[in-house]
């Protein structure tokens, strides 16, 4: 079968915006809903495990179709966010899950007052929904009353919602003008990237200053959402909730100690200057005396050959299916069942995400296939979170969802496989010096360039409390890019406006970490499966197969990695330093 580019198929989740079917949805929550709230009186800390696991599982068989309609609002969405049904079904989805929530969290209210025993009586027979009845536990020092939990809930649909879906609505339908061979073409981001990372040096350099010329002609108002961003998680989440940091909210709810990603960090910091000499060799081999900050993915070789499609779609399948017949199997689902949305499309969410709704979904995976190396790369990357979600599916709603640290393990993983199939088939050597320098710049994307992120994300919500201005965020922002870099590279003034385009810091403060954890690990991973072969292969199911099921720390412990050490962090950069070593010998 050839593969093409293509829209995915929204309709097996719904058949319309105006069907039956979406509608009767939200009346059979409400059903739910009501059924749950007589339980209300039931609930005691003595009662029998039986009638305690049937409150759970029907909470969970709401959440299912509640994450269903989520999905279908939030994917159509995603597919032309300039869509007005979309926009209309999200806000009363928003407005709905608000509103059911507030009336059945008098449940994870009381579980989280039931004393300890009591709790480990009733969870030693919960099975799959012990980690998630855990979890919910944690929370306990960070609630608030069942008044003011409702208020934040409802309020948050008008607010903090709404502004980042504008913020979405706003920055996704940019266009880019840049002049290509005479002629003046406009953009979307998505396209605009080809040329950031292409061949032609005056072409990176434009392409570069057109996406933070139109990025910081809204800048001050980019930036006014930031600050509301960052004050209304300092509001809700250090004064009212009483979290220690703005970063530990995010550690909590991906059960991750501080002390593992302070180790994260600092270890990275340490380690800017293995990619400072990177960027100084890649300078010589792009032939020049300094590399610009337009060069940094610049191609080492004009092989800028472009990939079909199709042979994209085999290259990926054939390279999971030499590791494993069974995840190629699971990739090929997400052609089969349309699930991909492949096109390069105006208004559409530009980058790439996969989207696992409930165990039992194939995944949605929406990309912007444009024909480079790279796109290749993002291919095997989403189809990695999808085979993830797939492998996990026999656990819960509440647990098949890996957790953040996690989540980037399979997506990585499956670029590792793409980038070995590639060196393995490929016979021209500059191509194969590309791969090369490609595998640093993506790590150095994944893993020095996000951390910085997450640093700045700490550095700007402190200078948001203290009153900062737009400029002096914008400010701090360059410094942490001049720490980053060193004296590896020319930092140009436009730079400073390169955080307000960046979605993950305004959708899910400290998110970025998560990318550092998962390839860092991965190297960590990959290692092993070269020392080890065959016998590793299970070993590294088990862990995908685990999903959120269990604290990412104690799957991680049975496949012998120690998060809280910065030795094992070090280890990862050990391998990027021989990368460097290696690609200097050329
Ligand atoms: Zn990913």
């Amino acid at each position: 079968m050839a593969y093409t580019i293509k829209k995915w198929d929204l309709g097996q989740l719904f058949p319309s915006f105006d069907s039956p079917e979406l509608q009767g949805a939200f009346d059979n929550v409400e059903e739910q809903v009501a059924s749950f709230e007589g339980v209300r009186g039931k609930l005691n800390p003595d009662m029998d495990a039986e009638t305690f696991l049937d409150v759970v599982r029907a909470s969970e068989a709401t959440s299912r179709i509640v994450n269903r309609i989520y999905a279908f609002a939030g994917l159509a969405f995603a597919e032309d966010t300039q869509n007005q049904n979309a926009q209309t079904l999200i806000a009363r989805v928003q407005q709905f899950a608000a509103e059911m929530q507030n009336r059945t969290m008098f449940f994870t209210l009381w579980w989280k007052e039931v004393d300890d025993k009591n709790a480990e009586r009733l969870m030693s027979g919960s099975g799959d929904y012990r980690y998630y009845l855990e979890e919910v536990r944690h929370f306990k020092p960070h609630t608030l009353t069942e008044a003011e939990e409702k208020i934040v809930n409802i309020k948050d649909v008008t607010g903090m919602g709404a502004l980042i879906t504008l913020y979405d609505a706003i920055t996704n339908r940019y266009v880019f003008k840049l002049e290509v061979d005479g002629e003046v073409k406009e953009l979307t981001r998505a396209q605009l990237q080809p040329y950031i990372q292409g061949p032609d040096p005056d072409l990176r350099a434009r392409a570069y200053q057109e996406l933070y010329r139109v990025f910081g002609g809204d800048g001050p108002i980019l930036g006014q959402m930031y600050q509301a961003r960052a004050r209304d998680w300092h509001n809700e989440n250090i004064n009212l909730r009483k979290f220690g940091s703005a970063i530990s909210v995010r550690n909590l709810q991906n059960d991750v100690p501080d002390e593992a990603v302070d180790a994260l960090l600092e270890t990275t910091k340490k380690n800017a200057k293995t990619f400072q000499r990177y960027f100084k060799m890649k300078a010589k081999f792009i032939g020049v005396e300094k590399l610009r900050r337009y060069d940094i993915y610049a191609p080492v070789a004009k092989s800028d050959k472009p990939f079909d499609f199709d042979a994209a779609a085999n290259m990926v399948i054939d390279s999971f299916n030499a590791f494993d017949p069974q995840i190629g199997e699971l990739a090929r689902r997400v052609f089969d069942q349309d699930r991909l949305d492949s096109e390069v499309r105006k208004g559409k969410q530009g980058g790439a995400f996969c989207a696992s709704i409930n165990p039992e979904d194939t995944p949605y995976v929406l990309m912007n296939y444009t024909g480079r190396a790279r796109d290749v790369a993002t291919l095997a990357h989403e189809l990695g979170h999808a085979i993830h979600a797939m492998l996990a599916s026999h656990h819960s709603a509440f647990t098949f969802h890996s957790s953040l640290p996690l989540a980037e393990t399979a997506s990585t993983f499956g670029e590792m496989m793409l980038t070995e199939k590639l060196l393995a088939t490929e016979t021209d050597e500059a191509v194969r010096r590309d791969i090369l320098f490609k595998q640093m710049d993506d790590a150095f994307a994944t893993i020095l360039r996000q951390i910085y992120f997450a640093l700045f994300e700490r550095e700007a919500h402190a200078l948001v409390m203290k009153n900062a201005s737009v400029d002096e965020i914008s400010a701090a922002y360059m410094e942490n890019l001049k720490e980053q870099f060193g004296d590896s590279l020319e930092l140009s003034d436009e730079f400073k406006w390169e955080w307000v385009s960046i979605p993950h810091i305004y959708h899910t403060p400290f998110y970025v970490y998560a990318y550092a954890f998962g390839q860092l690990l991965v190297f960590s991973l990959y290692q092993q499966y070269k020392a080890e072969g065959e016998s590793f292969k299970p070993k590294y199911l088990k862990i995908l197969s685990a999903g959120g099921s269990e604290a990412p720390a104690k799957i991680l412990a049975d496949a012998g990695v120690d998060i809280r050490s910065t030795k094992f962090w070090q280890g990862g950069f050990d391998v990027l330093s021989k990368m460097v070593d290696q690609l200097e010998k050329l």
